[in-house]
């Protein structure tokens, strides 16, 4: 039986609890952010985003920085160098675009034109627009990392062949834009806590009874139809 996203939301909710939006930053924090956390964990990020926020408390003085002092400063974030020159350039050419640093308006512009506003910004792709618009702005846009790309192949969302960056448009419309962020918290959740990388825990997945891929983890099926959905 196809898993349809109504069956998903109800199950994973059931499993996991209730999702309620809450914005944690503004735009451009949650922007530089996610900037951040590219290629390291939240919490390293979150030290390193607190680091500057300390050391540089407006974001004029970011883009004033020097730039070996501010990779100083984030260094706790891994890539420290790059992400420096990065993030400095997406300052520069916001407040060139915009005159400020304000991002709110995004929140005034149809869907495509704010995602595309962003991703026209240096080194930053549709998943960093789409978790600046969902988690800042509450907009419908539905950020796809790693955990919601695997969980999407297995549950046959999304064909085993489809791209990354394809996948954001194709799991944004399968649900109604009033459940994109719920349906984003509830499969990260999920693949987090359930439907990991190597070891799936079908037996107790909310999901088991109409997933496509359970059969392949349990019993063991052969080892390349796995690897096709890991
Ligand atoms: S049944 Fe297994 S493969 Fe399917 S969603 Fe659940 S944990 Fe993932």
């Amino acid at each position: 039986m196809k898993v349809s996203s109504r069956y998903i939301l109800d199950r994973l909710t059931s499993a996991y609890g209730p999702v309620t939006w809450v914005p944690r930053f503004e735009p451009l924090d949650e922007l530089i952010f996610t900037v951040l956390t590219q290629h390291t964990s939240d919490l390293n990020a979150e030290r390193a985003y607190k680091a500057m926020r300390a050391r540089y408390p407006h974001w004029q003085d970011v883009m004033d920085a020097r730039p070996a002092e501010l990779a100083e400063t984030i260094r706790s974030g891994g890539l420290a160098n790059q992400k420096s020159v990065r993030i400095r350039q997406i300052l520069r050419m916001i407040k060139q675009r915009h005159g400020d640093f304000d991002l709110r308006f995004l929140a005034e512009l149809p869907l495509a034109e704010a995602k595309a506003w962003l991703t026209d910004l240096p080194g930053v792709g549709p998943k960093t627009a789409a978790v600046t618009l969902s988690f800042a702005l509450g907009m419908p846009a539905m950020p796809v990392d790693t955990h919601i790309f695997r969980v999407a192949k297995r549950l046959g969302l999304i064909g085993s062949k489809t791209t990354v960056e394809d996948a954001h448009p194709i799991l944004e419309k399968l649900v109604a834009p009033a459940d994109v962020f719920k349906f984003h918290v509830l499969l990260i959740q999920h693949g987090r806590r359930t439907c990991k990388a190597r070891s799936p825990l079908c037996p107790v997945c909310a999901l088991s009874e109409r997933c496509p891929s359970r059969s392949l983890f349990y019993p063991a099926g052969n080892k390349k139809a796995r690897e096709a959905v890991r």
